[in-house]
């Protein structure tokens, strides 16, 4: 399929803002770049997120355990996984307008395979395309570029008694990803939880990267959630498991709603020395004009294990109990970025309705299960107190179950529009015939339809259908 080349990225991050999901960082400072808060159903959506990728992950299945580790780690768990010599980009700077550009980016618009290339390589292509002339700052046009340098993501801090701050002794690295936490945690894992192999520890937290360029809203931000899962496992298995874990996060995407017509594979070719297969799972965001990544399955080897060992002076080794074997666990992961999941499930549920008559509506046609509010309850009139009474009665009654909000602003028709706008799948407005008759009226976000629903009923109906 080809790339989407409709934007709607300024609609979302107007829309996100406006209605509570997404602010810009420290904003009445002037912002930091490529960091954002999450509001109250900006949260709500990312927590709905999360534990659905929580429930197929872990509460799902019986050879997957969570895991929490902290975000400051010893600083040799760096050195051994290669990210403090290593982890870093290709960038290029605009001598005119001082912007920063990642090389590989830019070559990738001429569709040069630049990712995790050697400098020398990158440097040779720009040289070719800097000859044809072909090479431009993005920002200004500009065509005087400078050469590609590498560009460290690791953000760094220090620890200890302050005196010592900044010294290099006490350096300690904000994690880039949050997988390191699981390899140190493998062996402690196995022995606590009376898992065998192949088994997987999963978990979600923040990631550091001093990225570059960050320009795409959520998609790239500096300080972000990564939702990890690495699989430990004989190496005879790992085709076979590797198939399974591509499998069920194919699968995942379709069970939300996402189109397959809208994700693909995309198969790296230049694998790290130790890797076996890599694959990615890209989406078609329309807010960026394409298809770009939001999941990483990759198969790893003994890498990370074995350097964690001989960094370490441990032995990680795993002693099979039928066969006597010893060997260093071979892994394989999946890694996607939760804001990134956040942007794609907007990105999809992002729609404007013609309702004719030169009127359109805006509608967050999100997942029931992932809406921020399941279920709004307005009385008809605010200045009737029965009418108003019996809605908070209803609204304290299904609190209990799902996230609902109770709304008395404005006319019934302000409200519809408002919880459109933030995904909200069923409104109920108690009328005059909740107190005559025990009826409310319930409309559906999709089809606008409105249902007569009696209060007994409510639930059962909200059970079936949410
Ligand atoms: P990219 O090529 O986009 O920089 P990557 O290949 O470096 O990403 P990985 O290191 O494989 O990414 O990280 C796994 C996942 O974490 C990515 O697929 C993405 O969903 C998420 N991720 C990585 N960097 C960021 C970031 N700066 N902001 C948000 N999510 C990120």
């Amino acid at each position: 399929m080809a790339d989407k080349k409709e934007t709607i990225m300024e609609d979302l991050v107007s829309l996100t803002k406006r209605r509570g999901f997404v602010f810009p960082s420290s904003e009445i400072y002037g912002g930091l770049g490529a960091i954002y808060d999450y509001g109250h159903y900006g949260t709500l959506l990312k927590n709905n997120i999360r534990d659905s990728w929580w429930k197929h992950m872990v509460q799902y299945r019986d050879d997957v355990v969570g895991l929490d580790s902290a975000i400051f780690m010893h600083p040799t768990t760096w050195v051994a996984s290669g990210h403090v010599d290593s982890f870093d980009d290709p960038q290029i700077d605009c001598r005119n307008c001082k912007a920063r550009m990642r090389a590989d980016h830019v070559l990738e618009a001429f569709d040069i395979v630049a990712d995790k290339m050697p400098i020398e390589f990158i440097n040779a292509e720009l040289d070719k395309l800097r000859e044809q002339g072909k090479l431009k700052c993005v920002n200004c046009g500009s065509k005087d570029i400078t050469e590609a340098k590498r560009f460290s993501l690791m953000v760094k801090s220090n620890l200890g008694s302050p005196t010592d701050a900044l010294s290099e002794e006490n350096v300690v690295y904000l994690r880039p990803e949050t997988c390191g936490g699981i390899y140190l945690e493998y062996k402690n894992t196995l022995d606590s939880t009376r898992v065998k192999l192949p088994f997987g520890i999963a978990q979600v937290g923040k990631a550091f990267r001093n990225e570059i360029v960050a320009r795409q809203f959520v998609f790239r931000t500096r300080e972000f959630e990564q939702m990890e899962m690495q699989y430990f496992l004989h190496p005879s298995m790992m085709d076979e498991k590797y198939d399974m874990w591509r499998d069920a996060r194919w699968q995942w995407y379709l069970e939300l709603g996402i189109a397959k017509e809208d994700i693909r594979w995309y198969k790296h070719e230049k694998l790290a020395h130790y890797a076996s297969q890599a694959y990615d799972i890209e989406y078609n965001f329309r807010s960026l004009g394409g298809f770009k990544e939001v999941e990483g399955i990759h198969a790893r080897g003994d890498w990370d294990l074995s350097q964690h060992s001989k960094h370490s002076g441990k032995i990680l080794d795993y002693v099979d109990e039928k066969t006597k074997e010893k060997f260093i666990p071979h892994i394989m992961e999946t890694s996607v970025g939760l804001g990134r999941l956040f942007l794609m499930f907007l990105d999809k549920a992002f729609t404007v309705e013609d309702l004719g008559e030169g009127k359109t509506r805006t509608v967050l046609k999100l997942p029931k299960v992932l809406a921020p509010i399941k279920v709004a309850v307005f009385p008809l009139l605010k200045n009737k107190p029965e009418l108003v009474a019996k809605a908070r009665e209803v609204h304290d009654m299904l609190r209990k179950q799902y996230m609902c909000e109770f709304d008395d602003n404005g006319n019934v028709g302000k409200r519809y529009r408002r919880q459109d706008e933030i995904g909200t799948p069923y409104c109920v407005t108690i009328d005059f015939d909740t107190l005559e008759k025990g009826t409310v009226t319930v409309r559906d976000r999709d089809t606008m339809e409105q249902t007569s629903v009696s209060v007994e009923e409510l639930s059962v109906f909200l059970e079936k259908n949410l």
